[in-house]
C-alpha cells in the first residue's frame, strides 16, 4: 500500500525525548498541512521535572544553535533560561600542552543546557528541562500524553500497544525510546537495537562565579591513560561543570581517578562538589530493520552521529520519519524508500569518523603525535591558513559543525599535510626541543 495514506491516521510514540517528541511536533506539523487527520499518542515512563537521573535522560547537554534555530519552523521559542552556559573554544588537551579551537564561525554558536530539571543536589530555582519543553509543546499542539513505560509492541492487522495493562492499536508505531530505555517485548519485529558504548557522567557544583573563572565559555578534553577512560570531558553549564568519561573501565574509580589527574584539578580545583552521577550507554552503531509495516525506530534507536550532537541526529531522523509517514505512506517501502537513506549516510559518515577517531589512542602512545599538533597549531603566525584548518577540524570532530567526510577531506588537504608533515619532522629530529609550552 505504497503511497496510501488515508485521511486519518493513528500513531503511537515509544518515548517522549528528544526524537520522540520532534517526530510528534512534525508530524502534527504536516498533518495540519497536508490537511490530514492525526491522533498521536506519546508514551513515556520518565517525568523530566524531576531532579536527578529519575528526570533526565543522561547527556552532556551540548546543543548547537543550529538545531535551536530550526524551533523557529516549529513555531517554538527558546526561553533564556534553557541556555546555561555559551560555548566558544574547545582545548584538547594532550602531553605536549593544550590545543584549542575557537568558533570558526558565528552561526557556529554551541550551547549548554539541562535536559531534566537539573542535577539531584544543590540545583537552582528557575531550570528549564530541555526535554520537558519539547514534550510540554508536542502535547500543546494535539499530542495526547500517556505517562509509563510501554512493555509491548505486537505486530498484527494494526499494530497494538501494551502500557500499563491496557492495550491499544494503531496504525504506525514509532520507537523512540533510545538506548538506555526499559526493555521492550517487540513481537513480530526484526529490530535490533544499535551497539552502544558504557559512558560515565557526574555534575560537579562550583558556583556560577568559579566556573566562569575557571572554565569560561571552554569545553575542556583531556586523554586520560586508557586504564582510565578513552577520553574525558568537561562542560560549563551555568554554576555546575559536566564530567563525561568515554569507556570509563571501572566506572566510579575511574571518575575518581580521572578528578585526581593533576591537568583536570588544573583546571576545576579542589572546591567541586559532586551534584549528580549516571551510567548511561550511548549508541555508537546503526539498528537492526528500523523499518517496517506500521515501524518505524527514530533518533538513538535508529542512527546517530558518533560522539557528537546526537540532538542534532534526533531531529533529522524524527523529521524525515515524521514527513514519511504524513506524505508517503507507514508501510515498509515507504520507509525504505524515504527514510532509510538518511540513516544510512549518518551511519556511513560515521565509518569515516571512526577512521578519524583512530589519532586518539595515537595521541596518547606516540609523544611526537601530539608535539607535531602542538608545533603546527601554534605556528599560527607563520602559517594562518594551515593553522586555521587544523583549529576548524578540532571544533568540528567535537561538535556537530561538520560532517566526519567534510573533516577528512580537510584533514587531507596538500596544504596541512605538508604543514604537518614539517612538523613532524621537526618534532622526530629535535624532541628534546622545548616546545613553546614549556614542555619538552
Ligand atoms: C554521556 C552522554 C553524553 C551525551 N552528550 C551529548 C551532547 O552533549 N549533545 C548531544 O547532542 N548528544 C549527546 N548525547 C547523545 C544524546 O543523549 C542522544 O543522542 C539523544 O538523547 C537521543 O535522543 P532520543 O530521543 O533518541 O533518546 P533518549 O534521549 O534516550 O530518549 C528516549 C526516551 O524514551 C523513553 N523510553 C525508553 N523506553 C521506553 C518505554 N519502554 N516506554 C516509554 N518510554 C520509554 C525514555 O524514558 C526517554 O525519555 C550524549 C549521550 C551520552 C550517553
Amino acid at each position: 500500500m505504497s503511497g496510501a495514506t488515508p485521511a486519518s491516521l493513528r500513531v503511537a510514540v515509544v518515548g517522549g525525548g528528544p526524537a520522540g517528541s520532534f517526530f510528534a511536533l512534525y508530524a502534527l506539523k504536516y498533518a495540519a498541512l497536508a490537511g490530514r487527520d492525526l491522533a498521536i499518542t506519546l508514551y513515556e515512563g520518565k517525568d523530566f521535572r524531576q531532579f536527578g537521573q529519575a528526570g533526565c535522560n543522561m547527556c552532556a547537554g551540548i546543543i548547537p544553535a543550529s538545531v535551536l534555530s530550526q524551533f523557529g519552523g516549529l513555531g517554538l521559542t527558546v526561553p533564556p533560561e534553557l541556555i546555561l552556559s555559551r560555548i566558544s573554544t574547545y582545548s584538547l588537551h594532550t602531553s605536549a600542552g593544550s590545543l584549542d579551537a575557537t568558533q570558526p564561525d558565528p552561526r557556529a554558536e554551541i550551547v549548554s543546557v539541562y535536559r531534566g530539571a537539573g542535577p539531584r543536589y544543590g540545583h537552582p530555582p528557575g531550570l528549564v528541562s530541555f526535554d520537558e519543553l519539547l514534550l510540554e509543546q508536542a502535547v500543546a499542539r494535539g499530542a495526547r500524553l500517556r505517562r509509563g513505560f510501554v512493555q509491548a509492541v505486537r505486530r498484527g492487522p494494526m499494530v497494538e500497544v501494551e502500557s500499563g495493562g491496557e492495550s491499544e492499536r494503531y496504525d504506525l508505531v514509532v520507537l523512540a525510546s533510545g538506548v538506555n530505555g526499559h526493555s521492550l517485548c517487540l513481537g513480530g519485529f526484526a529490530y535490533r537495537p544499535p551497539p552502544a558504548g558504557a559512558m560515565c557522567q557526574t555534575e560537579l557544583y562550583l558556583g556560577q562565579d568559579e566556573v566562569q573563572r575557571r572554565l569560561g565559555g571552554s569545553v575542556h578534553i583531556f586523554l586520560p591513560p586508557d586504564c582510565i577512560a578513552t577520553y574525558g570531558i568537561l562542560i560549563p553549564k551555568g554554576p555546575f561543570v559536566t564530567v563525561s568519561l568515554l569507556r570509563a573501565r571501572s566506572q566510579m574509580r575511574s571518575l575518581r581517578q580521572f578528578l585526581a589527574l593533576e591537568e583536570v584539578r588544573a583546571v576545576l580545583g579542589a572546591q567541586a562538589r559532586p551534584a549528580c552521577g549516571c551510567l548511561p550507554s550511548i549508541s555508537v552503531g546503526l539498528a537492526t530493520s528500523i523499518a517496517d509495516e506500521g515501524f518505524v525506530a527514530v533518533g538513538d534507536a535508529s542512527a546517530t552521529r558518533l560522539y557528537k550532537n546526537g540532538i542534532g541526529s534526533a531531529l533529522a531522523t524524527a523529521q524525515r520519519a515524521a514527513w514519511t509517514a504524513v506524505y508517503r505512506g507507514c508501510t515498509r517501502d515507504d520507509f525504505e524508500t524515504h527514510y532509510l537513506p538518511l540513516c544510512r549516510g549518518i551511519d556511513r559518515d560515521n565509518r569515516i569518523g571512526r577512521l578519524l577517531f583512530l589519532e586518539v589512542p595515537a595521541l596518547k602512545r606516540f609523544g611526537v603525535m601530539p608535539r607535531a599538533h602542538y608545533r603546527l597549531a601554534t605556528s599560527a603566525q607563520h602559517h594562518q591558513g594551515a593553522s586555521e584548518l587544523h583549529a576548524r577540524i578540532l571544533w568540528g570532530m567535537f561538535t556537530g559543525a561538520y560532517s566526519y567526510r567534510d573533516l577528512l577531506r580537510m584533514a587531507t588537504s596538500p596544504a596541512l599535510l605538508s604543514r604537518l608533515a614539517l612538523a613532524f619532522g621537526s618534532s622526530l629530529l629535535r624532541p628534546k626541543e622545548c616546545l613553546p609550552s614549556g614542555r619538552c
